[in-house]
């Protein structure tokens, strides 16, 4: 409802507009521009125009914070661990609300792996930056309870689905002491390993968010190439002297 009539306010105010003179040249450019920024800060993952949004962690240290989106996956995510707690290495996960109830012994797993995870709202709805203030509380509110109630851990770190925010997020969060987290690199799961190693080596610095996905929001598969492509993340940022941490 807000969209529609955010663009009917908008088309009625061009519709006004058309065939007045130059300053209608003006008006348009602002517009324009205006509708360029409210875009960019709803897509790009690093935008903080709507609030505050971390994308890297606070450090000088060589270390990296790997995120785990879209599980928890009942055969992926177990994969995942072990291949992370074969290296002692520690991760975050962002967990879909419909995924922690029905696999809720992964969940506890990677609690007792000694991962952070986060809410990465309930129905992972690829339309959340549209909703309005009280449909977006409700799906983050629904999943922080699910994620509580099965791991007895409140999360701290949100993650938008798909990473798209709107101006009523950032105050959704703030009333449920949730901390909204992006990224500053994403490695896609199915990915050749030269093009891999190309991307980490440009891309990552102290402190660097990581994205990766283990589940998937629709396909029950999940993401079945992480387990090839973890081990190579893992082996390339520790010959650059890097340390995975969770982000705390
Ligand atoms: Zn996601």
């Amino acid at each position: 409802v807000f969209l529609s009539l955010t663009v009917a306010a908008h088309l009625a105010l061009l519709l006004l507009l058309v065939g007045n003179a130059t300053l209608d040249g003006v008006v348009l450019a602002g517009y324009l521009v205006y509708h360029g920024m409210v875009g960019w800060a709803v897509v790009h993952p690093r935008s903080r125009l709507f609030g505050p949004n971390r994308s890297r962690l606070d450090t000088r240290e060589r270390v990296v914070a790997l995120t785990f989106d879209d599980g928890p996956h009942p055969q992926i995510t177990e994969q995942v661990l072990a291949i992370l707690r074969a290296r002692e290495a520690r991760a975050t996960f962002f967990l879909i609300g419909k995924w922690v109830e029905r696999y809720p012994e992964v969940v506890r797993r990677i609690v007792a792996d000694g991962h952070t995870i986060g809410n990465h709202t309930y129905a992972h709805s690829y339309h959340l930056w549209a909703f309005g203030p009280q449909h977006i509380a409700d799906e983050v509110r629904h999943a922080q309870r699910s994620i509580a109630s099965i791991s007895g851990r409140t999360c701290r770190l949100f993650r938008a689905p798909v990473g798209l925010k709107s101006c009523f997020l950032n105050p959704v969060l703030k009333r449920q002491d949730l901390e909204l987290v992006s990224w500053g690199l994403r490695v896609p799961s199915k990915t050749d390993r030269d093009s891999l190693l190309r991307r980490l080596r440009r891309r990552v610095v102290p402190g660097s968010i990581v994205l990766l996905h283990d589940g998937h929001d629709r396909k029950p598969e999940g993401h079945p190439q992480i387990v090839e492509t973890l081990p190579v993340v893992l082996d390339e940022l520790d010959a650059m002297g890097y340390r995975c941490v969770p982000i705390g």
